[in-house]
């Protein structure tokens, strides 16, 4: 076994590390504040190339290995988790479908744009009565004179507010499978609602997105009439292996904020980290982002190498957005006060982390994934 980065490997990890320690990090707290989408960082990190870098280079990708996508995902998930969650949301979720079902127009104004971030995308899956029960949602295409009619209500659809098309998830007349829809935004019937105002991920601005009767020409099915499932399932391994990413990047800001600042404040004559109650928070913390660190790097490669990773995928997605809510609680206990004021980024970590327990599946719906693969 080799657990060596390639060079390649390690020069995308530097540049996205350089950028979010030179960029995102001294922006964070006011992405934060403002709860505004990060579009000028947003259009940087598509400079950079990242929302090509799960696509071939014959459609403008840089086809990169998921673990070098990772890598990058972590380096901004330290920087921003706000940002990191736009970015990964782009750059896999709202376009795969393009790219994979995307007719040359679609394709032409569309994803080529949306790879270098001239244009937004998101992805409307969740209803308000269907979540974790995607089988449930009511949205629904209606065939009409060869075209399709969508109506229907979306609700928490990352970036909507500044999105410039959708992939919508949809129940076509008497079929018991879903379907997959491109809308561009601007389609008439297309009715952005609020923001949703949330605990963390702020910069992430999310909102509801209803369908009026909305015309849609035959080209705007995605893959096959209840082919929308089974579309999901081809990347959803990756979407874990991507939210465990953003876990452990967030994990991994908090746990290195705490290090240092138990090593520098002083009580009772002599630094905090001296004392055994803290280093065994900071062991085990280290522990927690090891594990997770293999989990995801295995799974990754599993992934990179074709081979089956569903099992994996959601055991590092689970296992890395727990414990990126643990790290993060126990780092901010360590930093107490400090940990607790606005003025300093743990309270953000903190907030942000928990959006890694719900988004690419709740903990509990990971763990019946798992206990099925046992058989169960
Ligand atoms: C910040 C953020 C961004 C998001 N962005 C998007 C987006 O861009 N597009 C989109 O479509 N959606 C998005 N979502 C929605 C997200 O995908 C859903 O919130 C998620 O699927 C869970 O659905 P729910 O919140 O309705 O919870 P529910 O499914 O109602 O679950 C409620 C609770 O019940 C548990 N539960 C449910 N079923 C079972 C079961 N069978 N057994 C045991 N426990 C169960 C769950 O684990 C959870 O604890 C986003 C959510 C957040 C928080």
């Amino acid at each position: 076994m080799n657990f060596n980065l390639t060079e390649t490997q390690k020069s995308i990890q530097q540049t996205f590390k350089a950028f979010a320690e030179q960029k995102v990090k001294p922006a964070a707290a006011e992405i934060d504040e403002n709860k505004t989408f990060p579009m000028e960082l947003f259009k940087q990190v598509g400079e950079l190339g990242f929302f090509g870098m799960r696509y071939p280079e014959d459609v403008g990708g840089s086809g990169s290995d998921i673990v070098s996508y990772c890598l990058a995902v972590i380096e901004l998930a330290r920087g921003s988790l706000s940002l990191a969650a736009v970015c990964t949301m782009q750059s896999l979720m709202a376009t795969y479908f393009l790219y994979r079902f995307g007719d040359k127009e679609i394709r032409d104004a569309y994803f080529s744009e949306a790879l270098f971030g001239n244009k937004i995308g998101g992805i409307c899956m969740t209803e308000p009565n269907a979540g974790s029960d995607l089988m449930g949602i009511k949205t629904v295409a209606k065939v009409r004179n060869n075209d399709f009619v969508l109506s229907g209500q979306k609700t928490w659809v990352t970036s909507a507010p500044v999105a410039d098309f959708f992939t919508v998830l949809a129940r076509t007349d008497n079929h018991e499978q879903l379907s997959i829809f491109f809308v561009p935004a601007k389609t008439e019937g297309v009715i952005i609602g609020k923001n949703i105002d949330k605990l963390g991920v702020c910069g992430s601005v999310t909102s509801e997105v209803a369908f009026d009767e909305v015309h849609l020409p035959k080209n705007y099915l995605l893959g096959g009439i209840g082919e929308g499932t089974k579309c999901l399932r081809e990347i959803l391994a990756e979407i874990r292996i991507m939210t465990a990413a953003l876990a452990i990047g967030v994990a991994t800001a908090a746990y290195q904020d705490a290090l240092e600042y138990a090593k520098t404040r002083v009580q009772f004559g002599k630094p905090i980290g001296k004392f055994q109650a803290i280093k065994m928070k900071l062991a085990d913390m280290a522990v927690q982002l090891e594990s997770a660190n293999r989990m995801l790097f295995h799974a990754a490669w599993l992934s990179d190498e074709d081979l089956p990773r569903q099992k994996q995928a959601a055991m590092v997605k689970l296992y890395a957005s727990e414990c990126a809510n643990s790290i993060c609680d126990q780092a901010s206990r360590i930093m107490a006060s400090y940990g607790y004021a606005k003025e300093y980024p743990m309270q953000r970590y903190l907030r942000d982390a928990r959006f890694t327990l719900i988004g690419g599946g709740t903990s509990e719906i990971l763990q019946l994934g798992i206990a099925k693969e046992l058989g169960l």
